[in-house]
C-alpha cells in the first residue's frame, strides 16, 4: 500500500514533531487534538522548529512555507477519515488509547493502517480493541522527532506482514531508520532507558549527588549526549512514570518500581520542560 495521506491524533510534543517530519517530506497531514488551543500550540511548535532550521540554513523559507501548507488541523477526530496511515500520539493512558482506537476503527475504512506512538502500551491489546487488528502497529518515534533517527516498529500478535512492510517503507521515506521489535512492555529502547532514568531519580532522592552532578557524571563518564535527569525533563516526567508503571505491571518485577520522588513530582505538576519545571527550571 502506498501511504500518502497521514492523520495524527494528538498535537503535543510527539504529535507535532511527527506532523513536521511527514509534512517536510511532502506528505499531507491532518493533525487533531481535543481543543483549538492544543492544536494551535502544536502548530506553533512546528512553525518554531521549522524557523530554527531556516535560521541554520538547513531549510529554505519556501520549503518551510510548503511544509506548513501540508498540515491541516482539526479538533474533531473524524477529520482523519480518508487518511492512509493514522498515527495516534495522544496522552500515554491505556483507557484513553483504547477509546481512541475504537473510534479510529470506525472511521478507518477498508485499507487505512492504525499506528500508535505509545511508549509502552501493548500493541496487541490496542489492536484487539479494533475490528482491524491486522492493520494495527506500533510506530514509536523518539524525541525530538526532527533529530532522532530511530523508529521502533512494534508488531502485535495480529499485525500483518503487509502492514509492517507499508509502515517500514513510509518510515524510510521520511528519512528514519525502522527497527522491527516484538510487542513487549517498553519495547527495546524504553525497557533499558526508562529504568536508567528511574535509577538516576533514586540516586538523586538518596542524596548521592546533585541533579547537575548526576547528569554530568553520565555525560562525561558514559558519553551520553544528555544527562538522565535532563532527558527525563525532555521526555516528560508523566511519560517516564507511565512507562515505569507499564514495565512494573507487565513484568511483575520490583526492579521496575517507579522512584517515589518521580511519583511525587508528577503529583506536583513538575512534568519537565513542557511544564517549565522538572529536575531543572525552565521558567524564563
Ligand atoms: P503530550 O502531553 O505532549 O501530548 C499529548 C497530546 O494528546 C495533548 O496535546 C493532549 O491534549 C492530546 N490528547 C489527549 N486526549 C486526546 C484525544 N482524545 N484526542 C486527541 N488528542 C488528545 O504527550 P507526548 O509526549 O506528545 O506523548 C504522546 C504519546 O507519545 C504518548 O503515548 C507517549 O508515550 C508517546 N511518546 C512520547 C515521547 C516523549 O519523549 N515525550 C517519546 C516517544 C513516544
Amino acid at each position: 500500500m502506498d501511504i500518502r495521506q497521514i492523520g495524527i491524533i494528538g498535537a503535543g510534543t510527539m504529535g507535532n514533531g511527527i506532523a513536521q517530519a511527514f509534512a517536510i517530506c511532502g506528505f499531507d497531514v491532518t493533525m487533531t487534538d481535543i481543543s483549538a488551543a492544543a492544536v494551535q500550540r502544536g502548530l506553533k511548535a512546528v512553525d518554531g522548529s521549522l524557523e530554527r532550521l531556516v535560521k541554520k540554513e538547513k531549510l529554505t523559507a519556501e520549503a518551510k512555507a510548503a511544509a506548513l501548507g501540508h498540515i491541516k488541523t482539526a479538533t474533531d477526530v473524524n477529520a482523519v477519515r480518508g487518511s492512509d496511515l493514522i498515527i495516534e500520539a495522544a496522552t500515554e493512558n491505556l483507557d484513553l488509547k483504547l477509546k481512541i482506537f475504537a473510534q479510529l476503527a470506525e472511521l478507518a475504512g477498508d485499507t487505512a493502517i492504525l499506528a500508535t506512538n505509545t511508549s509502552s502500551i501493548s500493541i496487541t491489546r490496542l489492536a484487539a480493541a479494533t475490528k482491524l487488528a491486522d492493520r494495527v502497529i506500533g510506530m514509536h518515534f523518539f524525541n525530538p522527532v526532527a533529530v532522532m533517527q530511530l523508529v521502533e516498529l512494534i508488531r502485535g500478535l495480529q499485525t500483518s506482514d503487509a502492514t509492517y512492510a507499508a509502515v517500514a517503507a513510509v518510515a524510510k521515506k521520511i528519512g528514519k531508520t525502522p527497527v522491527q521489535v516484538k510487542n513487549s512492555p517498553g519495547f527495546v529502547v524504553n525497557r533499558m532507558l526508562c529504568p536508567m532514568i528511574n535509577e538516576a531519580i533514586f540516586a538523586f532522592a538518596e542524596g548521592l549527588a546533585s541533579v547537575e552532578e548526576i547528569d554530568n557524571a553520565m555525560k562525561l563518564g558514559a558519553n551520553h549526549p544528555i544527562g538522565p535527569l535532563a532527558l527525563c525533563d525532555l521526555i516528560g516526567l508523566d511519560v517516564e512514570l507511565a512507562v515505569m508503571n507499564v514495565l512494573f505491571e507487565g513484568f511483575k518485577d520490583p526492579k521496575y518500581r517507579p522512584a517515589p520522588l518521580l511519583v511525587e513530582m508528577v503529583e506536583a505538576g513538575y512534568l519537565g520542560r513542557k511544564a517549565g519545571r522538572g529536575f531543572f527550571n525552565y521558567a524564563k
